[in-house]
């Protein structure tokens, strides 16, 4: 059997004025993998998610979602069909309690759950993000990488089949990105499909069943993490780049 193509991005371009951030790109994501999305500073990796997640629309080209073109709806009505991402610099509501940010997800979701329910499940989701304990805080008071995994639970809220990581493990010590990459493994347990954008291209490979690289906007590879690494194409993209493999 085939497996089944959940998001397509086809021929995709994004141009802001003069750059072309996507230059005819093409990439396809199947339900149940994890697709590592890496490459170069600025070859395009959080536009593409951007793109595929509503914030742009694309300027030229085609994104299907579970064989129907959605190219240029709206964040909330891809949220609604299943698509969630994490931002690079986190996005939480700084009025707000931890709880209340993961609550708020809960209520605006998918199924739109009542505000005691809302705040029961982001108690549930918290503690699986292992934020259990910091959820009276204030957000400005959790550390950079309790943040990052705040992102994540805020993402889970919305019931995702389909979750965008924009480098969550960066910036992360060791042991914060051993737990990420738990977090990352149980998420696809779950059932839940992932692109996994990360700098970090070995801690991508150990955990992708598929790599994609990004240089200039355009797929240059896909495929097994142990072939794409090897392809010339793909280290001559990061030369010059410190190659971020350890
Ligand atoms: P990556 O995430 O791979 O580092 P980005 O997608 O952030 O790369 O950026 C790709 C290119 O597009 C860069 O040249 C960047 O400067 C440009 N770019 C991204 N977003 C914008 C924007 N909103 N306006 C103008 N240029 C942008
Ligand atoms: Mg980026």
């Amino acid at each position: 059997m085939n497996p089944e193509i959940l998001l397509e991005c086809r021929q995709v371009r994004m141009a802001f004025g003069g750059v072309l951030a996507l230059n005819h790109t093409d990439l396809s994501v199947y339900r149940g993998e994890i697709l590592g999305l890496v490459g170069p500073n600025g070859s395009g990796k959080t536009t593409l998610i951007n793109v595929i997640s509503g914030q742009y629309r694309p300027t030229g080209g085609q994104i299907r979602f579970q064989g129907a073109d959605v190219t240029g709806a709206r964040p909330n009505h891809l949220a609604h069909l299943g698509i969630a991402r994490t931002y690079q610099i986190p996005r939480p509501f700084h009025s707000f309690t931890v709880l209340d940010n993961v609550a708020m997800a809960w209520m605006f979701g998918r199924r739109g759950h009542s505000r005691e329910e809302a705040r029961r499940r982001a108690h549930e989701t918290l503690a699986f993000v292992g934020l259990a304990e910091k959820g009276h805080l204030a957000v400005d008071q959790l550390t950079l990488h309790e943040r990052k995994f705040l992102e994540l639970a805020r993402a889970l809220a919305l019931e995702p089949q389909l979750l965008l990581l924009d480098e969550v493990l960066a910036g992360l010590n060791p042991a914060e990105v051993e737990m990420g990459l738990e977090l990352i493994r149980q998420l696809h347990r779950q059932g839940i499909t992932l692109v996994f954008v990360e700098h970090n291209v070995g801690a991508v490979a150990r955990l992708s069943h598929r790599l994609a690289v990004l240089n200039y906007g355009e797929t240059i590879a896909v495929g097994p993490p142990e072939a794409v690494l090897q392809d010339p194409a793909v280290v001559a993209a990061y030369l010059g780049e410190e190659y971020a493999a350890s």
